[in-house]
């Protein structure tokens, strides 16, 4: 299909050293919690980007030596032959749609622990690492001079696997960047002192890697365009750098020293942040430069690359929530972009060790295991009823109305979107209504799926509707006796005003002085406590963990949002309980020692935890043995979580509906 004339400067090939792009779109290397452990998965993972029109696809960080294992993440690893068959399937997945593959040489220095392989880390000199009580060992000459060997041996392994762009990483705190820092690095030899000096092992694997591969693979070098931070290495210092290596590296690959804000959540971290900075970074090379901001206007991407602020277009998320971003910008079909919208859970599984999914996109990740393809569906027949139209309802809608379905989706309420309407309306939540936007988008345009407002369905209209399959996804609402993670049962003494993050994202606006109890730990405590510090009244937030939020440590959301509190004026109160609230003073308990004080309190809000809206479910399914029959139960209704847990149901369901499912239990281990 022809390119649609608007976007064509980000369809123009470029060259990259000997090899070249087929266009502007790059997949930056990204974690995806697959790594070593889920072979088949991921190279399924990739290959679905590249088939969708990513350029370039590159791998996770990928770890040259047993000496940085990142256990218990699943990394990619380069070690061996046998990780080189692994690999070669991915470069294979990739090249099988014409784009480049990228390879993102690693070792984690200090940073990792060796929990599996149990060799000593290495670091510029002892430093502990992050999270485990372990520190590294200083690095000698002779580690200096194998650490060279392993790293030209893996880019070697690398280019015998097919990959065509090659990275060398002295950034985000790893070994390279150890000896970067100026106040890590302490040598007195040729690697210490001066700036040279420190980059001096950065320059040797650039060099190394360049007469290792050079010939056949571009050399991208992935660095912070601000330096790492004023003690390490400052922007000034960052900037000489670039300008001395210049031309060097066949790519730079620019990113920032805040990890945090490189990959920052909508609610902290628009599109397109990084822009500035790597502007004042294009003049010191003349080679492309990508960089990321969680691109997903086309016209963004266009006025980067036309201005000349980037060549080509870095993404990890957006290609992650929609691998078919570039095909649908091709062909001009803009209305299909399925936009990410910046919650980072993708990133939260990995950080859990576990494979990534993502919110907007449910097949991700099941490439391989369910053959689920992001774009395509099998055709069915048939007249379905959904009942709700939050992320579960919309999702199985918009997939069964692909599919063919009749469908009648009927919701209670007078708009669409459930749950995701109401965060939306939560202080930084904005994106996440594209959850509803795109589904009703897709809908729209389908005449086989009909939208019913205002039309509560009870177990008689159920019935009466007779349709050949039954989706029940009636949702959640937040609990008001406080039980949650720390009661097992209502608080007994509760009085006054006690309410819900349902009455507050409701409007209801409470006086005087309000607790915020956060038994849930995520994102909807903090997120309704800065709402109600908006009042100008005091507002307290208290929490049975450590810290605000502390599950959104996973998604790099953590230490913003504990500031984000602190700014908007908001107490926070750790490690505590509410033991009781009598409409005037709410009863605290230490989670440790049980010792209570009260605090002065005019509305208590309780976010512990939901209770499935089930009743119209338990009246029809009967009691029903499993959840396979012609009425179904999807997302927060059967299961409260996050919400890329309803779209994803939603989207198994109505994919499976009439259907034999399958599953693949585990990877095909490659390794021969
Ligand atoms: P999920 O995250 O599982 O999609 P949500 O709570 O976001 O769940 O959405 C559930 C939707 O179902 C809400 O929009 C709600 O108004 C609607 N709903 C709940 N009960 C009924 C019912 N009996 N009939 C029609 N719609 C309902
Ligand atoms: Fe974007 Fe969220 Fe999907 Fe990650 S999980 S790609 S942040 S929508």
């Amino acid at each position: 299909m022809a390119v649609d004339p608007r976007y064509a400067p980000l369809f123009s090939p470029l060259r990259i050293g000997p090899v070249e792009a087929p266009n502007r779109f790059y997949q930056v290397p990204h974690c995806s919690g697959m790594g070593h452990a889920l072979p088949a998965t991921l190279a399924a993972m990739r290959g679905m980007k590249a088939a969708g029109g990513w350029g370039v696809v590159c791998t996770e960080y990928c770890s040259i030596h047993p000496s940085s294992d990142d256990q218990p993440y699943p990394f990619a690893s380069n070690w061996d032959d046998g990780d080189a068959t692994n690999l070669a399937a991915i470069a294979d997945a990739i090249h099988a749609h014409g784009a480049l593959a990228g390879i993102e040489l690693w070792h984690g220095g200090s940073y990792v622990a060796n929990l599996a392989s149990r060799l000593p880390t290495l670091g510029v000199r002892s430093i502990p690492a992050h999270g485990d009580p372990v520190q590294s060992q200083r690095m000698d000459r002779a580690d200096i001079r194998r650490l060279r060997a392993w790293h030209r041996a893996a880019a070697l392994r690398a280019r015998a696997a097919g990959f065509d762009v090659v990275y060398v990483y002295p950034t985000h705190g790893y070994l390279v960047a150890e000896f970067l820092s100026r106040a890590l690095n302490d040598r007195t030899d040729e690697y210490g002192g001066s700036l040279v000096n420190r980059a001096r092992l950065f320059t040797e694997l650039l060099q190394d890697t360049k007469e290792a591969v050079g010939d056949r693979c571009a050399v991208a070098v992935r660095f912070s365009v601000n330096g790492h931070g004023e003690e390490h290495l400052d922007a000034a210092e960052a900037h000489d750098l670039i300008g001395t290596l210049g031309d060097q590296p066949d790519l730079w690959d620019f990113v920032i020293d805040d990890y945090e804000e490189e990959m920052g959540s909508s609610r902290f971290v628009k599109e397109s942040a990084l822009e500035a900075r790597v502007r004042a970074a294009r003049a010191l090379t003349r080679r492309p430069i990508v960089s990321v901001g969680r691109f997903t206007s086309p016209d963004t991407m266009l006025r980067l690359v036309r201005e000349g602020t980037l060549d080509l277009i870095g993404a990890a998320r957006p290609s992650i929530a929609d691998p078919f971003l570039p095909a649908k910008i091709r062909e001009g079909r803009l209305e299909d972009l399925r936009e990410c919208i910046g919650c980072n859970v993708c990133y939260a599984h990995n950080s859990r060790g576990a494979a990534l999914r993502c919110t907007q996109n449910p097949t991700i990740g099941e490439e391989w295991r369910r053959g689920w393809h992001p774009e395509r569906v099998t055709p069915g027949r048939g007249t379905a009823l959904i009942v709700g139209a939050g992320p579960a309802g919309l999702e199985a809608a918009q997939v069964l109305g692909k599919r063919g379905f009749e469908v009648t989706l009927a919701e209670a309420g007078d708009t669409a979107g459930g749950r995701v309407a109401r965060e939306s309306r939560l202080p930084g939540l904005a994106e996440w209504a594209r959850v509803r936007d795109y589904r009703l988008g897709q809908i729209a345009r389908m005449g086989n799926v009909q939208i019913c407002y205002e039309s509560p369905i009870g177990a008689a209209e159920l019935q009466e509707f007779d349709a050949d399959w039954v989706l029940i996804a009636t949702g959640a609402r937040w609990r008001r006796d406080g039980i949650g993670r720390h009661h097992s049962s209502p608080i007994p003494d509760l009085a006054g005003m006690v309410l819900t993050p349902d009455d507050v994202m409701d409007g209801y606006v409470p006086a005087g002085r309000v607790l915020v109890f956060d038994d849930d730990h995520y994102y909807m405590g903090p997120t309704v406590a800065l709402a109600l510090a908006r009042r100008g009244e005091p507002v307290a937030y208290l929490t049975t963990a450590g810290r605000a939020g502390e599950w959104s440590e996973y998604t790099a959301e953590q230490a913003r949002t504990q500031r984000a509190l602190i700014e908007a004026g908001v107490e926070i109160l750790t490690s505590q309980v509410v033991a009781g609230f009598d409409g005037a003073r709410a009863r605290l308990a230490c989670v440790y020692t049980g010792r209570e004080r009260t605090l002065p309190t005019d509305a208590l809000v309780l976010v512990t935890s939901r209770e499935p809206v089930d009743g119209l479910w338990r009246e029809v399914s009967r009691d029903a043995d499993d959840d396979s029959g012609r009425i179904l139960r999807i997302g927060d209704c059967r299961q409260p979580s996050i919400i890329a847990a309803a779209v994803y149901a939603g989207h198994q369901a109505a994919r499976e509906l009439g259907e034999t499912a399958s599953l693949a239990l585990r990877d095909r281990v490659l390794i021969a």
